[in-house]
C-alpha cells in the first residue's frame, strides 16, 4: 500500500463513521499570537473547544500539516537523527466536539489499526493516564477497561501527566489521552527481550504512532477543575509512522513518502543513501525532510526571512544547506531542485505547493545561493589560515573559533576541510576560545536561537554566524554516530 492510500483509508475509514472531511489548515499561522506555526491538528479547531465559536460539524476528520520546530514542541535536533521526528509532518486526526466519547474513539482507532490496516494485535501498546494525587488528578480507568477488552493488560501501560494529561494551556480545557504504541522491533530483538519497558523512548523501532485526548475538564485561573459540559474528543496520528509501520520499514524515511526525494538527492549528487559513512545518511534524511518544510512553509505565504516565523523557516534551509555542504560535499545551491519532484507528489492532497512551485524553487535558490556565498567567504579564510600554518599540521583554535562566529562554520565543518588537507583542528584551543568570548559576551544584545546569531538587520547589522552553544551540540550529536 502506497502512503496516498494510506491516507486516504484513514479519512474514508472516519466518514464511515459519520464524520465530515475537511481540508488541512495552512502550516503558517498569521493571526494566533501563541503560535507561529501549526504544531497539532487541533489548533485549527481550538475556538470550538474554548466555546468561542460553535462547530458547524460534530465530527470531522483530515490530515494537518504539522510543523514542530519552535515553542512546545521542538523537534529539529532529532530529524535526521532518529528515523521519526520530522520537522515538517502530516497529522491524521478524527474530532468529537461535544458529540462521541472515550468509547467510540477507543472502540475505532483498534478497528482502523487491525482490521483495515492489519497491524498485528500483539504488537500493538497504549498507554494509559495513572492519575495524580498531588494534582486531585484521578486515574483514567475508563480508558483503561475498554481497553481491556482488546489489549492484554501487561500490554496497557500507566502514564504520568507529562505523558498522559494534555492542558491547552494555564486555563481552558484538558484530560487525560491514551497512546498507541507499535512494535517495530524484528523477530530476533523482541525474542532477546531487547526493549526493557516498551514506549518509545526506550527503543527505538517501538514508537508511537496516535495520540486520543479526552478534554473533559475546564481548568480554572484558581487552578481546580470543573467538568466541561460538552466533552470533545482530539486525536492525532503521524502519517509518516503509520506508513512505516504498514510498509514493514525499520525507518520513516525508508517508505515511499520520502524515498522519491531521497533518490533525486542521489541523482544530483551521484551519491548513494544507505552506503558505510552514517554522516552521509544523516545528510540525506536531512535534505528529504527539510525540504518538505521548506516548500511547503512558503507555499502557505511564510518566506524565509532575518527575524521571526520567516527565521525559523530561514534557520531550517540554512540546516540543509550545511548538511549537503559538509557531508555530500555539494557546491552548488540543490535544494529547490527538489522542489518540482515534491510538488508532483502532493498534487492531489496539498495541491498549493504545484500551484506555486516556479516561485518556491526560485525563493529556495536565492536563499541557498546567498548562504552557500557566505560559506565560500569563510573557505577563503580558511585557506588564508591554512597558508599561514608554515608547516605546521594543525589549524589553531583561535582560526576556528574565528570561523565559527564570523563565519557562521561550526567546528564540524572546519575539521571537515581540515581532513581533506591532511590537517587537524586544535579542538581544545577552539573550546577555550569559545568559553572566553562566552563569558564576555552573556549580556549581548544578540537574539540567541537554536543553529545562528542574528541580529536586527535594520539596525545596521547582519548575520554573523553560529551560535557556538549549539555548535557544540551538534558536535556532540556527531560524535556519537
Ligand atoms: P513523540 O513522543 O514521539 O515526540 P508526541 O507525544 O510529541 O510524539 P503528539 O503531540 O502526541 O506527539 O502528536 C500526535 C502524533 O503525531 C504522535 O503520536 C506521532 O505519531 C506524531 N508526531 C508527533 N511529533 C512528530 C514529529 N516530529 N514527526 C513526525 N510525527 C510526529
Ligand atoms: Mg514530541
Ligand atoms: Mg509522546
Ligand atoms: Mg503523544
Amino acid at each position: 500500500m502506497t502512503g496516498s492510500e494510506i491516507r486516504q483509508q484513514f479519512l474514508d475509514f472516519f466518514a464511515s463513521k459519520g464524520h465530515v472531511i475537511v481540508p488541512s489548515a495552512p502550516i503558517v499561522l498569521k493571526n494566533d499570537p501563541t503560535l507561529k506555526f501549526t504544531n497539532a491538528g487541533m489548533n485549527q479547531f481550538k475556538d470550538y473547544f474554548l466555546g468561542n465559536k460553535k462547530a458547524p460539524h460534530h465530527r470531522v476528520a483530515d490530515t494537518q500539516k504539522c510543523l514542530r520546530v519552535s515553542g512546545k514542541h521542538n523537534d529539529l535536533e532529532e530529524v535526521g537523527v532518529d528515523t521519526y521526528h520530522h520537522t515538517m509532518f502530516e497529522m491524521l486526526g478524527n474530532w468529537s466536539f461535544g458529540d462521541y466519547f472515550k468509547k467510540e474513539a477507543i472502540e475505532w482507532s483498534w478497528e482502523l489499526l487491525t482490521e483495515v490496516y492489519k497491524i498485528p494485535k500483539d504488537q500493538l501498546y497504549v498507554t494509559v493516564f495513572q492519575g495524580d494525587a498531588a494534582e486531585n488528578l484521578e486515574k483514567d480507568q475508563e480508558a483503561y477497561d475498554l481497553w481491556k477488552q482488546f489489549v492484554p493488560e501487561e500490554r496497557i501501560l500507566l502514564g504520568n501527566k507529562k505523558d498522559n494529561f494534555w492542558e491547552m494551556g494555564e486555563t481552558g480545557p484538558c484530560g487525560p489521552c491514551t497512546e498507541i504504541h507499535v512494535d517495530c522491533r524484528t523477530p530476533a530483538e523482541r525474542a532477546a527481550g531487547d526493549g526493557a519497558r516498551l514506549v518509545n523512548a526506550d527503543h527505538p523501532q517501538v514508537i508511537e504512532i496516535w495520540n486520543n485526548v479526552f478534554m473533559q475538564f475546564n481548568r480554572l485561573k484558581d487552578k481546580s477543575l470543573e467538568p466541561l459540559p460538552a466533552k470533545h474528543v482530539d486525536t492525532g496520528m503521524g502519517l509518516e509512522r503509520l506508513v512505516r509501520v504498514l510498509q514493514g520499514k525499520q525507518s520513516n524515511y525508508d517508505t515511499d513518502l520520502f524515498m522519491d526525494t531521497i533518490h533525486a538527492t542521489e541523482k544530483l549528487t551521484g551519491q548513494t543513501y544507505g552506503g558505510s559513512d552514517s554522516r552521509k545518511d544523516v545528510a540525506f534524511r536531512v535534505l528529504a525532510d527539510h525540504i518538505r518544510a521548506i516548500s511547503f512553509a512558503i507555499a502557505d505565504g511564510q518566506l524565509p526571512a532575518s527575524n521571526e516565523a520567516g527565521y525559523v523557516i530561514r534557520r531550517i534551509l540554512r540546516r540543509a544547506v550545511r548538511y549537503y555542504f559538509s557531508f555530500l560535499e555539494v557546491r552548488k545551491p540543490l535544494l529547490h531542485e527538489l522542489v518540482p519532484g515534491l510538488a508532483k507528489q502532493f498534487a492531489h492532497v496539498f495541491p498549493e505547493l504545484e500551484k506555486q512551485v516556479d516561485f518556491v524553487k526560485k525563493v529556495i535558490f536565492e536563499e541557498e545561493n546567498n548562504f552557500l556565498r557566505t560559506l565560500g567567504q569563510g573557505l577563503e579564510r580558511v585557506e588564508a589560515a591554512v597558508a599561514d600554518l608554515n608547516g605546521s599540521k594543525v589549524i589553531s583554535g583561535q582560526v576556528a573559533f574565528e570561523l565559527s562566529d564570523t563565519y557562521g562554520f561550526p567546528l564540524d565543518l572546519t575539521q571537515l576541510i581540515a581532513q581533506e588537507k591532511g590537517l587537524t583542528v586544535d579542538e581544545k584551543g577552539f573550546e577555550a576560545a569559545l568559553k572566553i568570548q562566552k563569558d564576555r559576551s552573556r549580556a549581548a544584545t544578540a537574539l540567541d536561537v537554536d543553529d545562528w546569531v542574528v541580529l536586527d538587520e535594520k539596525a545596521g547589522v547582519k548575520f554573523i554566524g553560529y551560535t557556538h552553544l549549539s555548535a557544540d551540540t551538534k558536535i556532540t550529536k556527531y560524535r556519537k554516530i
